[in-house]
């Protein structure tokens, strides 16, 4: 087993660590306190190939592997939470999933767009009733004479506020939950589409997520995938983004212990760096340990994404090892700060806030919890 970096995946990741903190770190504070989607510098990471790495480059993509994929999500969250799973979204949950299920005509309309940035994506599943429960989908699509009319409400769309195109998932054959459910490529200017900004959120402010009220009419060639098997194209989108998610949670947890290291060594009580003292020393190696053994299962599970393989154990593993960790570590970087990190605006103050969130978008812990014992039960 190589646990190396090639040297195109390290140049790459050299590159962008260099654009997160030239031009993304100086907005992150600003995203946070607005709360506004950030576009500008969304279009600088589009410049950068960052909306679609992994999208091949006959459509517009940079054609990359999924560990790049992953080393470029940790440093652009390393900067800013919200910048990296906006990104996340637009690559793993929608450019991705059309890669992966698109026809031709639908690629030609959205991939290239998607994947210079020119489009943002919006991947709406949740709903109300339907957030672990997410085969519980109460959004219906109905058959048409030229396709379909869709009506329901989803709620927690990311980056809604700015996206062009959405992924909406509806049943189309009620009561069959999972197996009943269809994907469709929704113009988000649609007629019949209301979005209803979100009550003020906790952290990954600027995220633009939004609810949307759907009464809308589509045709045929708006579905995406085969009819009836938008779960299942859903649950393969989501095993990239929880990868993608993992990456998220490590590059705030990097940021956190870096700001605790930086503290550490120039904060004196008692006549010397609080660095010299065990407490602190210990609660540092805690914090670069488990970050570290999260990044060998981020890394292993981009792998077997970069194999094609059925990754959803690996993924589920990832993002539960790597968002744990990461709120471990914010938790850490406060008390190792104390007052200096509590302060509203202080950068341990956003991350605290902003990693609470990789805990919960993309499935739970507990989902995860959820798919990993139901792989060990079934493999022994
Ligand atoms: C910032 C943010 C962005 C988001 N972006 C998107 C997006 O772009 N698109 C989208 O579709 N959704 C999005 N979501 C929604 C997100 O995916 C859901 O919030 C998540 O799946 C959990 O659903 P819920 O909030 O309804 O919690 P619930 O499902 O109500 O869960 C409540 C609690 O019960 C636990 N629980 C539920 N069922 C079980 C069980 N069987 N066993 C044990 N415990 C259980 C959960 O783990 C949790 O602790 C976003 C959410 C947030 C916060």
């Amino acid at each position: 087993m190589i646990l190396e970096l090639t040297a195109d995946q390290d140049a790459f990741k050299t590159r962008i660590e260099q654009f997160a903190r030239e031009v993304v770190a100086p907005r992150a504070a600003a995203i946070d306190e607005s709360g506004s989607f950030p576009a500008d510098v969304m279009k600088a990471a589009a410049a950068q190939g960052l909306c679609g790495v992994t999208v091949p480059t006959a459509w517009g993509g940079l054609g990359r592997d999924y560990i790049s994929y992953a080393l470029a999500i940790e440093a652009i969250a390393r900067a800013s939470a919200t910048v990296a799973v906006s990104l996340s979204v637009t690559n793993s949950l929608v450019a991705e999933l059309l890669a992966h299920a698109g026809k031709a005509p639908q690629k030609e309309q959205w991939l290239r767009r998607l994947a210079s940035g020119e489009a943002i994506g919006a991947f709406a599943l949740s709903e109300a009733d339907a957030g672990t429960d997410a085969a519980n989908q109460q959004t219906k699509a109905v058959k048409t004479a030229g396709g379909y009319h869709i009506t329901g409400r989803k709620v927690w769309v990311a980056n809604a506020d700015a996206a062009a195109v959405a992924i909406v998932f509806a049943s189309t054959r009620p009561n069959l939950r999972g197996q009943g459910v269809t994907a469709f490529l929704v113009p988000m200017d649609a007629p019949g589409i209301t979005r209803t900004a979100l009550a003020d959120s906790l952290g990954v402010r600027g995220l633009g997520c939004m609810d949307l009220a759907l009464d809308v009419d589509v045709g045929e060639s708006h579905v995406l995938g085969p009819v009836d098997q938008g779960f299942r194209l859903a649950m393969w989108a989501l095993q990239g983004g929880r990868v993608a998610i993992a990456a998220q949670a490590l590059g705030i947890g990097e940021a956190a212990l870096a700001e605790a290291i930086r503290h550490a060594k120039g904060r004196q009580q008692f006549g010397q760096p609080i660095a010299n003292y065990q407490a602190i020393q210990w609660m540092l190696a805690d914090m670069a340990t488990e970050l570290d053994a999260a990044r060998m299962l981020t890394l292993k599970a981009a792998a077997a994404k970069d194999r094609q393989e059925k990754c959803d154990l690996e993924a589920s593993m990832a993002k539960l090892a790597a968002s744990e960790a990461a709120h471990k570590a914010a938790d850490k970087a406060m008390q190792i700060l104390a007052s200096a990190g509590y302060r509203r605006g202080s950068v341990v103050e956003r991350l605290f806030r902003d990693v609470r969130a990789t805990e919960i978008y993309q499935g739970t812990s507990e989902a995860q919890r959820m798919i990993i014992s139901a792989n060990v039960l079934a493999g022994a």
